[in-house]
């Protein structure tokens, strides 16, 4: 198995390119935003509870997320590796993961780092907030709270991948395609 990490901040293209990723090397691509958004959708008592949190762009606690990519995990058969979309997004997050996975003899091989800067992720959210009807998409303030809470909690999940030799950063900006390429040249690698 081998199991990616795709990074980088709000608006940068992480779930575009792992439905494409995910298809091409045969990966379980595992979204925990995707996961609460079908909660939400589901009326569950959880989605209940976590939607007022991701309206704001704040963070859900680290238990939910954990919980949830740990069931994926152990359901999951039949793929060459996990892609890792918007989790972990904490170091502690990401210290479970690795526990998660090093108990299962798997281990984080790559962390992909989507660069783009903040002027483009703030036009390329407002653009999606049609099509996606995500209400963290709409309003301004919200967004900006995103990227913010990206920088200070999340961001810091770079270093600890650094110090492990497996921090890749990436050129986010580009046609789809484009980006696209230079992240399947380096993830070929480990085929
Ligand atoms: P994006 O990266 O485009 O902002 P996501 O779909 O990854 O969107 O996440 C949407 C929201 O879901 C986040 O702003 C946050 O509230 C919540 N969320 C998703 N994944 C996590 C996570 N791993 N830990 C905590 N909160 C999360």
């Amino acid at each position: 198995m081998v199991n990616f990490l795709i990074f980088g901040p709000p608006g940068s293209g992480k779930g575009t390119q792992s439905v494409k990723l995910a298809e091409k090397f045969n990966l379980k691509h595992l979204s925990t935003g995707d996961m609460l958004r079908a909660e939400i959708a589901a009326g569950t008592e959880l989605g209940k509870k976590m939607s007022s949190i991701m309206s704001k762009g704040e963070l859900v606690p680290d238990a939910v997320v954990i919980e949830m990519i740990a069931n994926k995990i152990d359901s999951t058969k039949d793929v060459a590796g996990f892609l890792f979309d918007g989790f972990p997004r904490t170091v502690a997050q990401t210290e479970e993961l690795e526990k998660m996975l090093n108990e299962r003899g798997m281990k984080i091989d790559s962390m992909l780092v989507l660069d783009v800067d903040h002027d483009e992720l703030v036009k390329r959210l407002i653009l999606r907030a049609d099509l996606s009807g995500r209400p963290d998409d709409k309003d301004p303030a919200v967004i900006e709270n995103r990227i913010e809470v990206y920088r200070s909690k999340t961001e810091p999940i770079i270093d600890y991948c650094r110090e492990r030799g497996i921090y890749q950063p990436v050129n986010g900006v580009g046609s789809i395609d484009e980006i696209f390429e230079r992240l399947c040249e380096f993830m070929e690698e480990y085929f």
